[in-house]
């Protein structure tokens, strides 16, 4: 079967759920039995995410290949369970980038390099990109970031104009997110925003097959009715997406209102049915749980949610692996200290200290993992929050006082974790060379490494497996001259790269569970799989209880 494109874009405002409604209708098509791919068209001049403010942009995530990609990849691979790529997402950055690389090379022979057909023409080969190779999926979903009507975006709607008339009707569906606001005041659902949006779509020459509305309510059928005759599209093509509890609902609320059935008609894909048995098993468990655990997150971006996406699901998926719900308290570790730790703390049967830059904070996570240790409180630490742990027993329980990270202190006589100039990286086969001078953009350890597991470990008990492949993001390492010393006191190594030269799991024995990880495993955490290591620190938390 040739490729079907999908093409979702978004319409009146920006946080309707695009990602996840792409993310739901590509989960409903696999349980059909297609193999589905998505990727995610960002308008934004940033090359990648990578150099973006957690803040601003929310959580980046990362592809086993290393690219640093919009936190909508990360739904993607939750709801599809199929790995992304750098292919998976592309910025008009990364887009600029190559058009202006070509022209300096000369391939465009002295012609004007023009948006039009330049830019756009990159911009459809990378949409196209998705459908080459020996395997091409059945169904590749396209989101464009942002909103109908910004300029930014003009490019991309522009590309996917030309697509729909050069792959035929039957190859391209189009499908527009809109918002149908209620009006208490009134006790009225309006559609004027609708409406708007898709003139505004029309405008730029693309007409909607199926429009999805997002709305607090269920929509009647007269006012879907309306819609359709406003915004020229059957009747039985407009959706509501409604607000849900649990974001895993949203499949099924798909299912119910038919829309992969619609999708699959206008697409002419095989009509097969779908088969949501595990989603609803999935959110069944979540609606009725044994029992309840709290972890306190201890970190900096504590007020955005969004920066920590992957990890907020991962502790849910462990949540339902144990069959109880994981409430959530964020800790600003600004204002931890040694002498508030039991107040802040009281309460909560687990602490995870997550990934992090800079030094902001870093003393009150220092803290908060002395209190987990101490008091026995089920610990888990990720990239920052394992090289904080390290310090934190190197400086409490092995005596070197100025321990620290060279990210800190670049001056201590004990920098337990440090940059590692020089590396073989298993992934490409090569010496890296780091330098220590150079620019913030391409120096980190990216993306799925593998990782040697300790026998006889909390490591070994969880993953259950010798080797396992993880994804990381950071710059900075455990510093090998200090592992003897350290694991004199009783810090165990239990996992390492398979060289043994990069330590990737330190734990302590005397312990119900203390881990640290230099890797992230929430970008591997699924809904129905949680992450081992998610999965039983959820265990030990709700052991303690
Ligand atoms: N800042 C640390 C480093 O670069 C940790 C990074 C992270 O937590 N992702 O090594």
């Amino acid at each position: 079967m040739k490729t079907k494109f999908i093409f979702v874009t978004g319409g009146v405002l920006s946080s309707l759920g695009k990602g996840l409604a792409a993310a739901s209708l590509g989960a409903l098509l696999k349980t059909r039995g297609l193999s589905v791919t998505i990727q995610k068209l960002d308008p934004y001049i940033n090359v990648d995410p990578g150099t973006m403010n957690p803040f601003q942009h929310g959580e980046v995530f990362v592809t086993d290949d290393g690219a640093e990609t919009d936190l909508d990849l990360g739904h993607y691979e939750r709801y599809l369970n199929v790995p992304m790529s750098h292919k998976n997402n592309t910025t008009s950055g990364a887009i600029y980038n190559r058009v202006i690389a070509k022209e300096r090379r000369g391939d465009y022979l002295g012609a004007t390099v023009q948006v039009i057909p330049h830019i756009t023409d990159e911009i459809k080969r990378a949409v196209l990109s998705l459908s080459e190779g020996d395997d091409p999926p059945d169904v590749a979903i396209i989101e464009i970031g942002g909103t109908v009507g910004d300029i930014e975006g003009l490019p991309f709607l522009e590309a996917i104009r030309q697509l729909k008339s050069e792959l035929g009707r039957d190859s391209c569906l189009n499908i527009h997110l809109t918002l149908v606001p209620y009006l208490s005041s009134a006790g009225e659902l309006k559609t004027k925003p609708t409406q708007h949006s898709v003139k505004e779509l029309l405008s730029i020459g693309i007409q909607p097959d199926i429009i999805l509305c997002r709305c607090e309510k269920n929509i009647p059928q007269d006012l879907r009715k309306k819609i359709a005759l406003f915004c020229n599209v059957d009747e039985d093509a407009v959706f509501t997406s409604v607000d849900v509890k649990n974001i895993y609902e949203v499949p099924l609320r798909f299912y119910e209102e038919g829309f992969d059935q619609k999708v699959a008609i206008m697409l002419r894909l095989p009509a097969r049915n779908a088969n949501l048995e595990a989603w609803k098993h999935l959110v069944d468990v979540c609606m009725h749980p044994k029992g309840r655990v709290t972890i306190a997150i201890v970190g900096k971006y504590v007020d955005l949610k969004e920066a920590y996406k992957s990890l907020h699901e991962a502790l849910v998926h462990g949540g339902v692996a144990n069959g109880v719900t994981v409430d959530l308290r964020y800790v600003n570790s600004e204002n931890v200290t040694d002498a508030n730790t039991a107040e802040i703390f009281a309460g909560c049967d687990g602490i995870l200290v997550p990934g992090g830059f800079g030094y902001r904070g870093v003393e009150g996570k220092i803290c908060a993992i002395r209190y987990a240790r101490e008091k026995k409180v089920p610990f888990l630490g990720i990239c920052l929050g394992m090289q904080c742990a390290v310090i934190e027993f190197a400086r409490h329980v092995a005596g070197l006082e100025d321990a620290n990270s060279e990210e800190f202190d670049p001056h201590s006589k004990s920098n337990v974790i440090y940059l590692m100039t020089e590396w073989f990286d298993f992934r490409t086969q090569n010496v890296e060379h780091r330098d220590r001078a150079s620019d913030k953009g391409g120096t980190m350890r990216l993306g799925a490494y593998p990782c040697k597991i300790l026998p006889g470990t909390q490591a070994e008990r969880a993953y259950g497996q010798e080797m396992v492949e993880e994804r990381h993001r950071h710059r900075y390492e455990f510093n090998n001259a200090f592992k003897d010393v350290l694991g004199s006191k009783g810090m165990i190594f239990s996992g390492t790269s398979p060289d043994n030269s990069l330590v990737e799991i330190v734990e302590l024995a005397d312990h119900p569970w203390f881990l640290g990880c230099q890797f992230h495993p929430e970008f591997k955490s699924r809904p129905m799989a949680a992450h081992p290591l998610f999965r039983e620190f959820i265990r030990a938390a709700q052991l303690r209880k």
